[in-house]
């Protein structure tokens, strides 16, 4: 539970992927001009909104490492994707990105490091960032990796399947609690467990 943005006391908070869930996958696009919303994103935001819960991007950004692009270029994307935010009515908690890799061509950015999703290094500085337990959270992606994430930081995991996973690697902490084929349907289900823990919480004696 903490204070977010005025809106005073949160139940829950999203943690969403980027490429390929919240945004076409591009690969490597930094152009602002060329983010296109997801099928679907449109309703989600929409939805994310009305519950009032903050939205945080957790995404791998290795083309830093690879020398695409640089952190600057990053920034920009943040901007657009508040403004994004701005536009639905949504409290953007704020974009966290991994620009490592450990094939990295730039040395200060070549490491196997804690942040760089499956594992949960930025979904848990989202939470610590927003004041919010991770088991209040809720992880939305759209690969097997975002899921791995999800489950070790002690999120629900929703896997929105368009496609995008191509490998299906198993393993421990790789099977979602739901699996959607897009993302408005992940929204909805964050709604209808939001309205079930409100409703509990209601009819418990305080
Ligand atoms: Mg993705
Ligand atoms: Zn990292």
């Amino acid at each position: 539970m903490a204070m977010i943005g005025g809106h005073g006391t949160v139940d829950g908070a999203i943690l969403l992927d980027k490429d390929g869930t919240l945004v076409d996958d591009e690969p490597f696009n930094v152009e602002p001009s060329r983010i296109r919303l997801a099928p679907g994103a449109e309703q989600a935001l929409s939805e994310f909104a009305s519950l009032r819960w903050p939205v945080a991007v957790v995404s791998n950004q290795p083309g830093v490492a690879f020398g695409y692009f640089d952190e600057a270029s990053l920034h920009a994307v943040r901007v657009h994707l508040a403004r994004v935010m701005a536009r639905f009515g949504v409290d953007f908690a704020g974009f966290f990105y991994c620009a490592h890799h450990p094939q990295g061509r730039d040395a200060a950015y070549r490491m196997t490091c804690a942040c760089r999703k499956p594992a949960p290094g930025l979904l848990q500085a989202a939470a610590r960032h927003i004041g919010v337990p991770l088991s209040s959270c809720w992880m939305i992606g759209d690969i097997l990796d975002d899921v791995e994430a999800g489950n070790v930081a002690g999120c629900h995991t929703i896997l929105v399947d368009c496609g995008n996973e191509t490998v299906w690697q198993r393993g421990a902490h790789r099977t979602p609690d739901h699996t959607v084929a897009s993302i408005d349907a992940a929204a909805r289900i964050i709604a209808a467990h939001a309205t079930d823990v409100a409703l509990a919480n209601a009819g418990r004696p305080s």
